[in-house]
Formats: structure tokens, C-alpha cells, sequence
């Protein structure tokens, strides 16, 4: 990315998130770059009124006078560096936000990539690096204060380089009287900014290559990290004796970081020592030049004090923008890990139809020739499937692991869109429909599912913002009315760890809290993988045996091993091998003395005689 158009992004976008922010950080640089150069004219005035040996009080007048002014601008800076404080931390916490909105509204198969992960990773760590957008503009009033430094400074020296009066008429005295001696301290400089430019560049490469390094070691400190934190972790930990495992993860990770800082040290070092000496070349350069015209009386010894001040503030000024413009190229280098991450499209088609209000809720879905195969894998996991799934009554999902069962539903509520044929509701593909819309029919339950450490209300409602007698009914349709009695503040208790006063619940509660939440939507369609895989028998039982109020006129899916809640079901899938392979009630299929249906029925059946 061009420094200008970052320039340019980051200018507008900033104005956008804290107006006034630039303006005064543009202020504060004018005034603050002036602050030397009052002092350099004072002083030099005030040496050269003591020289003169003129009156205390003349010269107490113009120390008051510097006083002064070097108060008034102290306080002013002051006053508008805590404004600016503020408002840049104000700022940052504005792009965490930036960065958690971009994440949550991200097409899950986008989000589920590696590269993204990274790309997320590289945007918050170059935040954390020298990308934030607060250092930014602090680099450029940076600029803008050098800008001003050099102004001041060019003004000042102007009169070193006219010539003065000339008391003896030696070569040196016309060469130093000419105006073309400002060459002398000219060449020096332009020699110092060159070798100061060239070290710079070259930190800065090493910066970049130590920056990569760190994503990558970062993010796997990150996980272990976020492994070892985890509570619900932590008893595989002990039981599996991990920690050996986990701790020498960690010290490899944490020994690569060393080893990265302590060279990275070591580079600076050896910049630093070398800037040193080319400044240390120039201030030599700069001392004789004007220590030779003082010596030679063409300029005054006060002036001494001003001209070597300010031509050190040239001089520093110069470099610094040099470094900024440096520093630029990779700010804006980490900044475009943000603006990539913000500019990442989401790919899916997002129609605009809206869904139909049904009052009879007569929904139909059409799976047409539907294959599929994960972005990340050539396999088709589908293949040709063709079914329609009406509204009403319980369809069984069934098959062995890996047969395609999840994809399906995670095909169904578009979380990925098929790779070949169409899914169709009410005759029309499904990616025409507005996708909020669309994913307001389904209520599903995953295996994985999670719930917040929040209060119950809020896991139900999924929102801050809840019905109570709504959340109250749906948790106790899912069977946790019971443990809801005994919980100290009903459905305002916080669960888990994170909340002050949380209280820990089962895995079986939580899959009760998941399903109360699925509730809770109210969607036609309810789907549940793995529904009950949790879940105590009886209260496997009780969930089965209550489904049909459950889910009243609602569509009920279920993925299940169980074999036996497929009896209670009007239809059943079987899966195997990513086809549909039968379709059929328990009786049905029951009947094929050879299909998949029976031998997985009778494998479990088996199982619990011998139990
Ligand atoms: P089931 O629900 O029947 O157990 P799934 O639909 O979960 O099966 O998985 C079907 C196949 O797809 C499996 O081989 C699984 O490894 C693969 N699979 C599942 N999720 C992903 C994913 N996110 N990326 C790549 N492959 C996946």
C-alpha cells in the first residue's frame, strides 16, 4: 500500500472515529516544535547583553520575557497531550471493536480459513506492533513538527550565511564570509542524512523479518495460552498428565521469542553506535564552522549558542523526517494488515428476497442434486444428494461418523453453499434470500455448541434482551426446570467461571440450556445434532417423550446415534458415505433385512442385550 492512500485512509478514518483528535495533535506540534528555538534566542540575546555589560534589570526583563513564554507553552502543551491521550486510547479501543464487528459478521467458511485466522492475527498484532492508528498520527504530526523545526531553523541561520564584517583579510576569513560556505555544513549534513537513512532502512528490514516471526510464534503461544486458562480444559490436562507436554510447547515457543529479541538487540546496538558516530562527525563539522567565524569575529559569541542550536535542530529535524518517512513505509506496512482484514469480502451470495411470512408455515426445502467438498479438501463429503424436507413432524437424521450427516444440516442453514446442484426453498435457490431472513427459519443445536458465561436468560434468549416468563417456559420444555428451582437468582444467575458469582452447571445441563435456546428462537425448523448425547437417560427419555409439545407444529431434525429415538420419528435418513441411501419410517426401513438402517439398529440393539 502507498503511503498516500494509507495517509489518506487513515486521515479519514480517524476524523470519523475522533474528530478533532488530528486538529489538535497538529497544534500541539506547531507550538511544541517552536519551544527550542525560544530558547536558543533568549539565550544568545541574553549572553550577548551580558557580554555588553548592560543592566541587571534590562537583562532580568528578557529573562522574565522567556520565562513567560516558555510557560505559556508548556502549559498549553500540557493541557492538549492529556486531551490527546484520551482520545488515542479512545481510538484504539474503536478498532478492537472495528476488528470484533469485521470477525462476527464474517461468512463462516471465511472465517473458518487459516489464512483469515492469520489475517485477524496480523491485524491485532500489528495494532500491537507500530500500526495503531494513534501512532500514526502521531508520526505525522511528528513530521509536521520537524516541518516547523526546520522552518524556525532555516530562518535563524540565515544570517550566519551573510557575509559580516570582515576585521582581517585572510583567505580563511573570505572563504568562511562567503555565502557559498554554506556548502561546508550543507555537504555534512546531506552525508549524515544519507548514511542515517541507509541505517534506518536497515533496522527497519529487520524489524519486519523479527514482526513475521512473532505472528507465528505469538499465535501458538496464544492457543497453548488459551488452552492452559481454559477450566474446562484443565481436567484433560491432569488426567492426561499434559503438563510436561504443554510446559515444554511453551518454553520452545517462549525460546524462539528470546532468541529473536536478543538478536534484534543486538542489531540495534550496532545501528545505534553507528548513528552516534556520524552525528558525533557532524556536530564536529558544525563546531569548527562556527567557532572559526566567531573566532574570526564575523558573528557575535552569543550568536555562538544560537547558530549551533539551531543547527543542530536542522540537522535533528531533518533526520527525524527521514526516520518518519522510514517509520511510514512500515507503519503503513501494519497498518495494511488492518485495512486488508477490514477490506476482506465475505463471498457468499447474499440475496435480497425476503422470506415469506407463512401463516401455515408451509415451507418446503428441496435438496437438488446437492455435492460438496470443504474449501480446504478436494473430498466430496456430499454426494448427488436429492431430498425435500417438508414442514411438520420429526425426521431422524442417522449413520455412521464421518457420513455426512453435519454437513448437511450445516449445508441446510447455509453456513457453506453447495459445491455442485441447488438448495431450494419454496422452488427458489436459497441464495437468493436474505440471509438474515433466511437463517431466521432454523433453530439448530450443534455437538459443539457453546454457551456464554452470562446469566441463563441471556444463553436462552441469546440476546441482552429477553422475555423471562418466555425464557422461563422454554428452559423448563427443556427439562431444567428442576435445576432452575435451585439456582440463587432463577434466570438471572450467571454461569461459569468468568462472572462474579457464576455457577457451574453439567454438560447435560448445558445441552438442556442449548435446546431452551433453540426454543426460545421459535424458527419452523428445529435441529438438533446429536441431540441428547448428554443427557441422562431419563431425561433422554422425558426429552423424547415431551418433543412432540416441544416442538408443536414446528419441523423437528434430529442427527442421532441412538438409534432408538428414530421410533419416534415419522421419517428417517440414512447416511452413508455423503448419499442418502434410504428413506423411510422405523417400520420401513426395518424391513430391509440387508439396509444400513437395520444393521445399525441391530448393532445397538445387540449391545444393550448384552448390557
Ligand atoms: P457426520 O456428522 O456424519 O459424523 P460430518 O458431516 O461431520 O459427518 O463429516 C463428513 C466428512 O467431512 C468427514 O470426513 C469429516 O472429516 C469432514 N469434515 C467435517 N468438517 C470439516 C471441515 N470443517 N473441513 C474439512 N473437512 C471436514
Amino acid at each position: 500500500m502507498k503511503h498516500k492512500g494509507t495517509i489518506q485512509k487513515v486521515i479519514s478514518l480517524v476524523q470519523k472515529l475522533q474528530p478533532g483528535m488530528l486538529p489538535v495533535i497538529f497544534f500541539t506540534r506547531v507550538i511544541s516544535s517552536g519551544h527550542p528555538f525560544v530558547n536558543l534566542i533568549f539565550s544568545a540575546k541574553i549572553l550577548d547583553m551580558v557580554i555588553r555589560k548592560e543592566t541587571m534589570e534590562s537583562i532580568m526583563a528578557v529573562v522574565w520575557q522567556m520565562v513567560l513564554i516558555e510557560a505559556v507553552i508548556a502549559v498549553t502543551r500540557w493541557g492538549l497531550e492529556k486531551i490527546i491521550i484520551i482520545k488515542k486510547r479512545v481510538l484504539s479501543e474503536q478498532v478492537y471493536q472495528m476488528i470484533c464487528e469485521k470477525t462476527l459478521v464474517l461468512d463462516y467458511e471465511v472465517l473458518e480459513r487459516k489464512e483469515t485466522l492469520e489475517m485477524i492475527q496480523r491485524a491485532e498484532e500489528g495494532m500491537n506492533s507500530q500500526g495503531d492508528l494513534g501512532s500514526f498520527c502521531d508520526e505525522l504530526g511528528q513530521i509536521l513538527d520537524r516541518i516547523c523545526s526546520i522552518i524556525y531553523a532555516v530562518v535563524m541561520l540565515v544570517p550566519l550565511f551573510l557575509p559580516g564584517v570582515m576585521t582581517q583579510d585572510t583567505w580563511l576569513v573570505r572563504v568562511l564570509n562567503s555565502p557559498f560556505s554554506v556548502f561546508i555544513p550543507l555537504m555534512a549534513i546531506i552525508f549524515s542524512l544519507m548514511a542515517a537513512t541507509r541505517l534506518q532502512k536497515w533496522m527497519q528490514g529487520k524489524q519486519q523479518i523479527n514482526f513475521e516471526r512473532n505472528v507465528k510464534l505469538n499465535r501458538t503461544f496464544g492457543y497453548f495460552f488459551s488452552f492452559i486458562w481454559d477450566y474446562a480444559q484443565g481436567k484433560y490436562v491432569r488426567l492426561y498428565d499434559m503438563q510436561d507436554m504443554i510446559m515444554k510447547e511453551i518454553r520452545s515457543n517462549q525460546a524462539q521469542v528470546e532468541g529473536n529479541a536478543r538478536e534484534m538487540i543486538g542489531e540495534m546496538h550496532k545501528s545505534g553506535i553507528l548513528e552516534a558516530i556520524v552525528l558525533l562527525l557532524l556536530q564536529i563539522t558544525s563546531y569548527v564552522y562556527i567557532g572559526l567565524k566567531a573566532t574570526l569575529g564575523l558573528i557575535s559569541v552569543g550568536n555562538v549558542l544560537k547558530y549551533i542550536g539551531a543547527f543542530q535542530q536542522f540537522y535533528m529535524a531533518v533526520q527525524s523526517i527521514t526516520y518518519s518517512y522510514v517509520n511510514m513505509e512500515l507503519r503503513s506496512k501494519y497498518l495494511s494488515y488492518f485495512y486488508d482484514f477490514m477490506e476482506l469480502k465475505n463471498e457468499k451470495y447474499d440475496g435480497t428476497l425476503p422470506i415469506e411470512k407463512r401463516d401455515d408455515n408451509e415451507y418446503v426445502i428441496e435438496f437438488k442434486d446437492v455435492s460438496f467438498h470443504y474449501p480446504n479438501s478436494e473430498e466430496m463429503v456430499l454426494n448427488h444428494v436429492n431430498t425435500q424436507i417438508t414442514l411438520g413432524g420429526k425426521t431422524a437424521v442417522v449413520g455412521k461418523n464421518g457420513a455426512g450427516k453435519s454437513t448437511f444440516i450445516k449445508l441446510l442453514c447455509r453456513l457453506y453453499d453447495p459445491t455442485e446442484g441447488q438448495i431450494l426453498l419454496n422452488g427458489i435457490d436459497i441464495k437468493l434470500y436474505d440471509y438474515e431472513e433466511y437463517i431466521r427459519l432454523f433453530s439448530v443445536v450443534f455437538q459443539d455448541f457453546q454457551l456464554f458465561s452470562a446469566s441463563l436468560a441471556e444463553n436462552v434468549a441469546a440476546s441482552k434482551e429477553y422475555l423471562q416468563e418466555k425464557v422461563q417456559a422454554c428452559l423448563e420444555q427443556a427439562g431444567f426446570g428442576q435445576r432452575l428451582a435451585q439456582m440463587p437468582e432463577g434466570i438471572r444467575t450467571n454461569i461459569y467461571q468468568v462472572e462474579d458469582n457464576g455457577v457451574e452447571i453439567s454438560g447435560g445441563e448445558a445441552q438442556k440450556v442449548a435446546i431452551a435456546r433453540a426454543l426460545y428462537k421459535d424458527a419452523p425448523f428445529v435441529i438438533l445434532d446429536e441431540p441428547t448425547s448428554a443427557l441422562d437417560p431419563v431425561s433422554e427419555y422425558e426429552i423424547y417423550q415431551h418433543f412432540n409439545e416441544l416442538v408443536e407444529d414446528k419441523t423437528a431434525i434430529y442427527i442421532s446415534h441412538r438409534m432408538s429415538s428414530c421410533r419416534f420419528c415419522d421419517k428417517i435418513y440414512v447416511f452413508d458415505q455423503g448419499q442418502i441411501v434410504q428413506v423411510g419410517n422405523h417400520d420401513q426401513l426395518m424391513q430391509h433385512t440387508d439396509g444400513i438402517y437395520r444393521q445399525l439398529w441391530e448393532a445397538q440393539a445387540q449391545y444393550y442385550q448384552q448390557a
